[in-house]
């Protein structure tokens, strides 16, 4: 199947059969984020679908694990997403799970036995964009969720037996926040007991809302150092067990372990690159295309001249 959008999945899911039910984010609206602002939101065809997995089926591929696609798959109305989960299973009896995106929302609209039917058809890990432990922030960068509608969702997946893992991001809460993000985060990530957390940590883009806001003074983005700062409070706060993986690809630095068992060893490398980063201040800024959106002017908001 050709492929439209951008591939951005937890890296678990790496070694999962890719399956896309639809193109784009059916949300589209967190600030940051432009992963899909330049497509249109479709679902695709179960035809189109059925197509793709005749032809794995055909290569000779027999997946243990599928990942769907694309932002938000499992915002899907709940008759379509059950014949599709059916439609794999038909296909592939052996797939012991089916994995997918997921917004507090497309959980919280869901009843208790439509969850407990996802997890009967194969449905295991769901990834929710929690990004910060703060409401505010979350209202700031239009999350589609507050802290009580995430604890409400989390606790009815629990529930379900399906499995909740977090994507967060370091930096969300601008310059001189982090550290009260961080706080807030590891409460909620210590109640809520996800199996993963994954820190895509906060890069800039230009073809974003948010850009507009680091224009007109109303979000400071944190620097690099400080997101360093507020993802070694975050891991020396937490005492859920759960793999982390935390990524700033700006810096090429990742740090990665099994909590609370690889704690120490993760703080020291944290420390470590935070007392060698340079004194200039360097902002996790990239490049994107979106041909869309208004382009914004090139200029130094990133650089401490
Ligand atoms: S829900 Fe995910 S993919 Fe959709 S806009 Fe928000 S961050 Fe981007």
């Amino acid at each position: 199947m050709e492929y439209e959008g951008q591939i951005c999945r937890a890296p678990m899911e790496r070694s999962a059969f890719m399956l896309p039910i639809m193109v784009g984010c059916s949300y589209n609206r967190c600030r940051f984020c432009n992963l899909f602002r330049h497509l249109k939101y479709r679902e695709l065809p179960f035809e189109k679908i059925e197509k793709e997995l005749v032809r794995v089926k055909n290569a000779g591929g027999n997946p243990r694990r599928i990942f769907l696609g694309d932002g938000n798959a499992f915002a899907q109305e709940s008759g379509r997403l059950i014949d599709i989960l059916k439609m794999i299973k038909r296909y592939f009896p052996g797939c012991e799970e089916i994995n997918m995106d997921a917004t507090v929302t497309s959980i919280l609209k869901r009843s208790d036995a439509e969850l407990e039917e996802f997890y009967k058809l194969g449905v295991r890990h769901l990834y929710l964009g929690i990004e910060s432990g703060l409401d505010d922030v979350l209202a700031f960068m239009e999350k589609d969720h507050d802290q009580g509608q995430a604890y409400e969702a989390i606790g009815r997946l629990h529930q379900a037996n399906l499995i909740y893992d977090a994507h967060i991001m370091t930096g969300v809460a601008g310059k001189g926040r982090g550290m009260e993000n961080a706080c807030a985060l590891a409460e909620f990530l210590n109640q809520t007991r996800p199996a993963h957390v994954v820190n895509f940590s906060m890069f800039l883009h230009k073809e974003v809302p948010l850009y507009q806001n680091i224009l007109d003074g109303s979000f400071i983005p944190a620097s690099e150092k400080e997101n360093l700062e507020e993802e070694r409070r975050l891991i020396e706060l937490m005492t859920a067990a759960l793999l982390y993986d935390g990524f700033h690809d700006f810096i090429e630095f990742r740090v990665r372990g099994r909590l609370p068992k690889d704690k120490e060893k993760m703080l020291a490398r944290l420390e470590h690159v935070i007392k060698e980063m340079p004194e200039t201040e360097t902002y996790s800024y990239v490049q994107g295309e979106c041909p869309d959106l208004e382009r914004c002017g090139g200029g130094s908001v990133w650089q401490n001249n």
